[in-house]
């Protein structure tokens, strides 16, 4: 048998620090069995918390969904929240890093015999720290992003629970080719009603007549989305969940997008048209401001050191 050439293991690898099977490595050496149902089945759950200057921001909130996800699919971690917490700060610790993407995971694994039973499976848990990373890049940010409103439609909520962080993405990528197609930058997806739920690792939020709206259905309840409702409260800026159609936000005044990977994000065009005057917008501004001043307060993050 001839064997093919290898390509270097850390070709392309960012700089980080990974925790696998009781140990941890660099990441480029990070690796799980094939055989992994978490790999053939997307059977596993995560969840990605970021640090910033040293400090996670809202680490609570993570850990909260993350062991609520891990008990909704019947996984089991290997350790108890204080170990997944002290596990997290090690590899941001051992990566040296100040603004940190920090993922964990639980996946399925596999059984004794390569049973397909899942609940005789030994299921594994994973973190990672590499580099703060961004959902869109700064020149996005300074311009807003153009936002293309796919006709995919997000797998339905009866199917796979979507307040589950979950890896069915395949229905991102198929509309995140088909934004690219539309030149527009990125993409959400819609539910069978043609709302709008979500895109690839973000919620959606529209303004319009200062009122701040997000989709209620069909999303994952994004700790961003919910640290934005809070920052609206604290601004004394309505805001509320409600259904949005593509028409809808089509004439907001506004939009943005909320995630972990690079906070509130404006939208200034939706498949290429501009929305409202085509910049930024006051009310997005104003929150983008606010939730990176509370990346200090200690009372919404936890120090690293
Ligand atoms: C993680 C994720 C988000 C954003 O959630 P945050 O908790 O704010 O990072 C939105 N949509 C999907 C599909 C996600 O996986």
């Amino acid at each position: 048998m001839r064997t093919e050439k290898k390509t270097e293991p850390d070709a392309g690898f960012p700089p980080g620090v990974a925790f696998i099977d009781g140990d941890f490595c660099d990441i480029s050496e990070a690796r799980i069995s094939i055989l992994d149902f978490g790999f053939l089945h997307s059977d596993a759950t995560y969840d990605v918390v970021h640090v910033w200057r040293r400090r996670f921001f809202r680490l609570d909130r993570h850990l909260d969904r993350f062991l609520d996800n891990v008990a909704k699919l019947q996984l089991a971690l290997p350790f108890d929240r204080r170990t997944v917490a002290q596990t997290l700060t090690e590899c941001v610790r051992r990566s040296g890093l100040d603004d940190a993407y920090v993922e964990m995971i639980c996946t399925r694994g596999t059984a004794p015999g390569y049973s397909r039973d899942p609940r005789q499976a030994n299921n594994r848990f994973i973190a990672f720290a590499i580099p703060f990373s961004w959902v869109a890049n700064e020149e996005q940010r300074s311009q807003g992003l153009n936002l293309f409103i796919s006709t995919v439609n997000r797998i339905p909520s009866r199917s796979v629970d979507p307040t589950i962080k979950n890896y069915h993405w395949l229905d991102f990528i198929k509309g995140t080719f088909e934004a690219y197609e539309h030149d527009a930058e990125t993409v959400v997806l819609v539910d069978e009603d043609a709302n709008i739920t979500e895109g690839p690792g973000f919620n959606l939020f529209a303004v319009s007549g200062g009122r701040v709206t997000t989709p209620g259905q069909g999303t994952i309840k994004g700790i961003t989305r919910r640290t934005t409702l809070e920052l609206c409260a604290e601004l004394g800026i309505e805001a509320g969940e409600g259904a949005l159609s593509a028409d809808r936000l089509g004439a907001a005044d506004e939009a943005f997008i909320t995630s972990t990977a690079g906070g509130i994000m404006a939208v200034t065009r939706i498949d290429g048209t501009p929305l409202g005057d085509g910049k930024p917008g006051p009310v997005t501004a104003r929150l983008t401001d606010l939730y990176w001043q509370k990346h200090d307060d200690p009372a919404w993050t936890t120090p690293v050191d």
